[in-house]
C-alpha cells in the first residue's frame, strides 16, 4: 500500500492515480494525514479488503509530507560506514542522534531556499512509526512500522560545525522534506536492503544501500524506543551514505538554481529546486 499526503488530504495511491480516504469512506476515516497512524491497523485492512472508487489525478507538485505532523523527529548521524570515512570519524559503538524540528518538513517538491553558502545534501531512507514502540527489541521493530518514505536531511555545514548540537543546523525551512509517499513494508522486496540514490542537476552524488547501515532499522527503533516511547506517525531520518558535499575536496554545497532529485529504484523520487534565502 502507498499513501500520500494530497494538498493536506490523506489518499492511497493507485498506479497513476488517488482514491480519497475521507471520502471513500465516507468519513469513516478522517482527511487528515497525521492522523491516521493512530489507526493504522484499522485503516490497513479497510484498505486491503479493497477500494473500488474512482482513482483522480495526481500531480506530485501537490503532494505534502506522509506524516505532516509528528510528534517526535529523530535523525541518525554517521550510520553509513563510507559516510563516517568521508567525515574523519571513527567508526560509531553508540548511535548519534539528534532531531530535525518540525518546522523544516515539506513536501517531496518543495523549493530549497538557501540561508547561506554552506548548505548540504543528505540522502536518507525515513520511517514512519505506526504502532507505539517502547523497549522494543530488534526482532520485532519492523512490526512498528507504517512504512518507509524518502527523505533529504539538508544541513547547513557552518552551523552545524560550530556547534555539538546538530539540531539547528538540519532545521531551517524545507531543510526536511520527505515523500513522495509513504510505502508499507510488505511492498518492498527487502526493507533492509533498499537502494537509494541522489544526483544534482542529473549528475549522481550519492548510490548506496540500507544493507550499508551501521545501525539497520531495527535497531535505530530498539535503541531509540529504549530511552524514548516512539508515537503513531513518528518520523525517523536514518542516516546517509558517503558523496555529501562537505566530504568533497575542495568541498561543494548548494547553489541557486542547483536540482537535488533523491529517488529509490521502484518507490518513487522527489525533487527540490535550490532558490535564494534570507
Ligand atoms: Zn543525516
Amino acid at each position: 500500500m502507498r499513501i500520500a499526503n494530497l494538498l493536506g488530504r490523506l489518499v492511497v495511491v493507485k498506479g497513476d492515480g488517488v482514491i480519497d480516504v475521507e471520502k471513500t469512506s465516507d468519513g469513516h476515516f478522517s482527511s487528515d494525514a497525521a492522523s491516521i497512524f493512530d489507526r493504522w491497523g484499522e485503516f490497513t485492512e479497510w484498505v486491503n479488503a479493497g477500494l473500488s472508487a474512482d482513482r483522480e489525478s495526481l500531480d506530485v507538485h501537490d503532494l505534502g509530507a506522509p506524516s505532516p505532523a509528528p510528534r517526535q523527529i529523530f535523525a541518525v548521524g554517521a550510520n553509513y560506514s563510507d559516510h563516517v570515512a568521508e567525515a574523519g570519524l571513527k567508526m560509531p559503538s553508540t548511535i548519534t542522534v539528534f532531531t530535525k524540528f518540525q518546522s523544516c518538513l515539506t513536501g517531496p517538491y518543495a523549493d530549497l531556499p538557501l540561508p547561506s553558502a554552506s548548505v548540504d545534501w543528505e540522502a536518507e531512507l525515513v520511517v514512519v512509526i505506526a504502532r507505539e514502540a517502547r523497549n522494543v527489541d530488534a526482532g520485532s521493530a519492523w512490526d512498528h512500522v507504517a512504512g518507509v518514505t524518502l527523505g533529504q536531511d539538508y544541513s547547513e555545514r557552518a552551523v552545524q560545525k560550530s556547534s555539538s548540537q546538530f539540531s539547528l543546523a538540519k532545521s531551517y525551512p524545507a531543510f526536511g522534506p520527505t515523500g513522495p509517499w509513504l510505502v508499507t513494508a510488505d511492498e518492498l522486496e527487502d526493507p533492509d536492503d533498499i537502494a537509494i540514490e541522489c544526483s544534482i542537476n542529473g549528475e549522481i552524488v550519492q548510490e548506496g544501500r540500507t544493507s550499508e547501515m551501521v545501525f539497520p532499522v531495527r535497531e535505530i527503533i530498539a535503541r531509540l524506543s529504549k530511552t524514548c516511547t516512539l508515537f503513531p506517525g513518528d518520523v525517523i531520518f536514518t542516516g546517509t551514505m558517503a558523496g555529501v558535499g562537505i566530504g568533497r575536496k575542495p568541498p561543494r554545497f548548494l547553489a541557486v538554481g542547483d536540482e537535488v532529485t533523491t529517488c529509490i529504484k521502484g518507490l518513487g523520487s522527489m525533487s527540490n529546486r535550490c532558490v535564494a534565502g534570507r
